[in-house]
């Protein structure tokens, strides 16, 4: 279930002109578990749909307070969807003012904790499936291949 979700749109970053659409909610699954996230729905050119997503999680280490987050790139490459946990430096959500306090956990940082990738992982797959239109995103076309 989704809830306090927002969207809006801005230009894209890379200089292709495109519009794209960003997405902020929060995620609630299992037993009272909460994920807050944010999504950019990106197209560079025609064709070229990914999407990064960061999520916001708790400190992860004890010598630094500050709330952590986990970026996610997911593409379409023909008729498959790839995941990828990423170096948050690459991330849209990089610059954003909404996380600004927070620390950008680079792909070694998350392999290296201990359920770190498996928690992004289950993260994205939660979201996927409790929201449509994320998904939706990527598989819309699924014929250009
Ligand atoms: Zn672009």
């Amino acid at each position: 279930m989704i809830e306090n979700e927002e969207t809006w749109k801005s230009i894209c970053p890379c200089g292709c002109g495109n519009e794209y659409t960003s997405i902020s909610g929060t995620l609630k699954y299992g037993n009272d578990s909460e994920l807050d996230f944010l999504a950019a729905l990106m197209m560079h050119g025609e064709r070229n749909k990914h999407i990064w997503f960061s999520f916001m999680t708790g400190s992860w280490f004890e010598d630094d307070a500050r709330d952590c987050v986990i970026t996610i790139h997911t593409w379409r490459d023909g008729d498959n969807v790839n995941t990828n946990v990423e170096d948050a430096e690459e991330s849209p959500w990089k610059k954003s003012e909404l996380l600004k306090k927070m620390r950008f956990l680079s792909r070694d940082e998350v392999a290296s904790q201990e359920g770190g990738k498996e928690w992004a992982y289950d993260c994205y797959d939660l979201l996927a499936a409790n929201h449509k239109d994320i998904y939706g995103f990527l598989l819309e076309d699924k014929d250009f291949a």
